[in-house]
C-alpha cells in the first residue's frame, strides 16, 4: 500500500481547496491503474487556522506503487506553488506502507498537530526516520500538515464521512445554483445520519459554502450510504466530480480534557473541556458578543473570560440564561485569553438568589434602613431583618447546549452525534 499526504497551505486563496487536490489525485491514480481505497480529510488544529489557513491535510491510500503516486501527486501541486504569496508552500509526503502501519510516532504527530503545533524541523527528522519520501515548494509548511495525513489513520478511531460535490471549474466565482427546496427536503430526510446540512434556525443552508472555490456543497454524516443519499436528493448545477471523505470532522478531536484548579493555567491556541462554576452575570457587549466569567470548579479563584461571539446566533441566548454559581462543563477554543465556546454542560443551576425584602402591604421592594439595620418600607413603615432568599425561575435544563449548524467548526462535535456525559439538547 501507497499513503500520499498533501497539504497546500495557502492555495485556498486562489480558489483552489485541499479537498480538490486530493480528489483530482485520487482521479488520477485510478486512471493510472491503482485502486483508491480511501481519501481522507484531516482537519488539524483549528487555532492554526487565523494564522495560516492550513488546518486540513489530505491524503490518498491506494495500492499503486508508491513512485508512480509520488510522480501524479508532484504534478498536481507544483503548479500550486506558482504565485507571489511565500506563504504557498505545497508539501507532499509519501509512504510505502499500510496506512494502519506507519510508525508509532508519526501517529502520534498526527493527534498532536490537532490539539498543538508542530515545527518544520521535527516533521522534517520524523519523515525521514520513517523513510518516506517528501517533497516540497517555497518554504515546504505543507509537510507538516502532509505528514500529520499520513499518520491520521492509526492516530484517530473516530471517522465520519463528508461526500462533496465539485463545480465545473468555470463556474468559480459566481454564484451557486443549489435548489435550496430539495437541499431542505433531502437535509430533513437524512436527519440525524446527516447532520449539519441546513440550519433550521437561521434558514441557511450550511452545506453550500460562500467562499469562492471549487465546492458546490459537502455532506457531513455517519456512513458513505447517509452523506450519499442526502447528495443524490439534492437538485443543483452540474456536478463536475464528486468524491466521498473518511475525516476527523465532527468529531472533537482538538479538545483536550483537563482537570485543573486555576483556570490560568489554559494556554492560547490550544482547545479545552474544563469544568467551571459561573462568578458574574452574563454580559452582551458591543457587536453583539456575549460574554462570561468563570473559575475553575474546585480549587484557585483566578477568573477567565469566556465568550459566545455573534456568529453564534441563538447559542447566545443559552449563554445569556446562566447565573452566577451555575456549575459546568466547558468546551472551545483559548484564544486571546478568551474561551470561544463551542458547547457547555449544565451540571448545576443555582436555583436561588438574594434579593431585597418585598413590603408585605404594598408589595414594593424595600430599601435599606442603614448598615446593620435592616430593610424598611418608607411608606408603610414595615421592616424586614435581612435580604430573602427567592427561587429562580431558571429556564436552562441539565445537559450539553452547543453552537447552531451555521456557527460549527469543522472537527467540532455535534450533539446529535450522542456519547455525551448529560441529556442533550441539539441545535438544527
Ligand atoms: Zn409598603
Amino acid at each position: 500500500m501507497t499513503v500520499v499526504g498533501v497539504d497546500d497551505t495557502d492555495s485556498r486563496k486562489r480558489g483552489m481547496c485541499t479537498t480538490y487536490l486530493a480528489a483530482r489525485i485520487a482521479e488520477r491514480i485510478e486512471s493510472a491503474g491503482g485502486d483508491v481505497e480511501r481519501r481522507l480529510l484531516v482537519r488539524l488544529n483549528p487555532a492554526v487556522d487565523r494564522k495560516t489557513r492550513g488546518n486540513a491535510a489530505l491524503a490518498v491510500h491506494t495500492d499503486l506503487d508508491a513512485e508512480k503516486a509520488a510522480d501524479i501527486a508532484r504534478e498536481e501541486l507544483a503548479p500550486l506553488a506558482e504565485t507571489e504569496d511565500p506563504r504557498t508552500s505545497p508539501g507532499l509526503v509519501v509512504a510505502d506502507c499500510d496506512p494502519e502501519a506507519v510508525p508509532e510516532q508519526v501517529a502520534q504527530f498526527a493527534s498532536d498537530a490537532v490539539r498543538s503545533f508542530h515545527d518544520l524541523d521535527d516533521a522534517l527528522a520524523l519523515a525521514a526516520d520513517a523513510g518516506f519520501e517528501t517533497e516540497s515548494w517555497a518554504e515546504g509548511y505543507g509537510r507538516i500538515g502532509a505528514l500529520a495525513a499520513v499518520g491520521a489513520y492509526r492516530a484517530f478511531e473516530e471517522w465520519t464521512y463528508e461526500q462533496i460535490a465539485y463545480r465545473a471549474f468555470e463556474r468559480c466565482g459566481t454564484p451557486r445554483e443549489v435548489d435550496e427546496a430539495s437541499l431542505f427536503a433531502a437535509a430533513d430526510e437524512g436527519y440525524p445520519a446527516a447532520w449539519d446540512t441546513v440550519d433550521h434556525g437561521e434558514g441557511e443552508a450550511v452545506c453550500v459554502p460562500s467562499a469562492p472555490g471549487p465546492i458546490l456543497y459537502g455532506i457531513r454524516g455517519e456512513s458513505p450510504e447517509a452523506v450519499r443519499s442526502v447528495a443524490a436528493g439534492i437538485e443543483s448545477e452540474p456536478v463536475e466530480r464528486d468524491a466521498l471523505f473518511l475525516t476527523n470532522q465532527g468529531t472533537d478531536a482538538h479538545l483536550r480534557a483537563v482537570d485543573v484548579d486555576d483556570l490560568g493555567e489554559l494556554r492560547d491556541d490550544r482547545a479545552y473541556r474544563v469544568d467551571a462554576v459561573v462568578t458574574d452575570e452574563p454580559a452582551t457587549r458591543r457587536g453583539g458578543h456575549v460574554f462570561l466569567r468563570v473559575r475553575a470548579a474546585d480549587g484557585d479563584s483566578t477568573e477567565l473570560q469566556a465568550a459566545a461571539f455573534e456568529p453564534t446566533k441563538r447559542f447566545r441566548d443559552r449563554v445569556r440564561a446562566l447565573r452566577r454559581g451555575d456549575r459546568l462543563t466547558l468546551c472551545g477554543e483559548v484564544s486571546d485569553s478568551t474561551l470561544k465556546l463551542e458547547k457547555f454542560a449544565v451540571r448545576d443551576l443555582n436555583r436561588t438568589a438574594e434579593r431585597n425584602p418585598v413590603c408585605p402591604d404594598c408589595g414594593n421592594t424595600m430599601s435599606s434602613a442603614g448598615r446593620e439595620q435592616g430593610y424598611r418600607c418608607r411608606d408603610c413603615n414595615t421592616s424586614a431583618p435581612g435580604k430573602e432568599t427567592v427561587e429562580l425561575d431558571r429556564e436552562l435544563e441539565q445537559g450539553w447546549y452547543e453552537v447552531p449548524p451555521c456557527a460549527r467548526r469543522h472537527i467540532a462535535k455535534p450533539l446529535v452525534r450522542g456519547g455525551f456525559d448529560a441529556p442533550t439538547h441539539p441545535e438544527r
